[in-house]
C-alpha cells in the first residue's frame, strides 16, 4: 500500500516538474524572464527532475546561450494546429513555392493567426539564408516563424525558430 502510494506521489512529482520547464521556457520566450534566470532555475533543477529530457537538449538549456536555448525550445514547446498547417516547414523546392507560403502566411496574418514581430535579438539566420527575412509569432501559442525569401540559388525556407 505505502509503495504504491509513494510511485503515484513520484509520478505526480515528474509531472509537475516537466509542466514547469515549458512553462518556463514560454516565459523567456515572452521576454519577461532573462535567460540568466532561466538558466539558474534550469542549474537548480536536480537531475532527477529533468531526466527525461535528451542530453544534448539539457545542456543547450543550461548552457547555451539564448540563441541555442531558443533552438533547443522548439523540441520542448509544441507549435498549435494554428500554425503549424500554415505551411510545410523547410527549404523550398522552386520560387512557385515560396510564392504559395507567402499567400498562406499573409493570410494568417490578415486572420490574426500570425503578427509580424521584428527579428528577434538573439536570432542567428543560418549560413545557406541569402533573402531577405520575417518574423511572425503565433498568436495562440507564441511560436516563432521565419519566412525567408528567394535569393540567387536559394529557393527560400518558412521555419519555426522557437
Ligand atoms: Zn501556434
Amino acid at each position: 500500500m505505502d509503495g504504491s502510494i509513494k510511485t503515484g506521489l513520484r509520478g505526480l512529482f515528474k509531472v509537475n516538474v516537466l509542466q514547469n520547464l515549458p512553462e518556463k521556457i514560454k516565459s523567456l520566450r515572452a521576454g519577461l524572464i532573462s535567460v540568466e534566470e532561466f538558466q539558474t532555475w534550469i542549474n537548480s533543477a536536480s537531475a532527477d527532475e529533468l531526466k527525461l529530457v535528451p542530453q544534448g537538449i539539457l545542456l543547450r538549456l543550461k548552457r547555451g546561450g539564448m540563441d541555442k536555448v531558443m533552438l533547443a525550445s522548439v523540441n520542448i514547446l509544441p507549435d498549435c494546429v494554428n500554425c503549424h498547417g500554415i505551411y510545410r516547414q523547410g527549404v523550398f523546392e522552386s520560387r512557385n513555392e515560396h510564392a504559395s507560403c507567402s499567400k498562406y502566411v499573409d493570410q494568417a496574418v490578415q486572420g490574426n493567426v500570425l503578427v509580424s514581430i521584428q527579428k528577434p535579438k538573439w536570432y542567428k539566420p543560418k549560413a545557406g539564408q541569402l533573402g531577405p527575412e520575417s518574423y511572425y509569432s503565433c498568436t495562440s501559442c507564441g511560436s516563432i516563424w521565419n519566412l525567408v525569401e528567394p535569393e540567387r540559388q536559394c529557393n527560400g525556407l518558412w521555419e519555426r525558430i522557437a
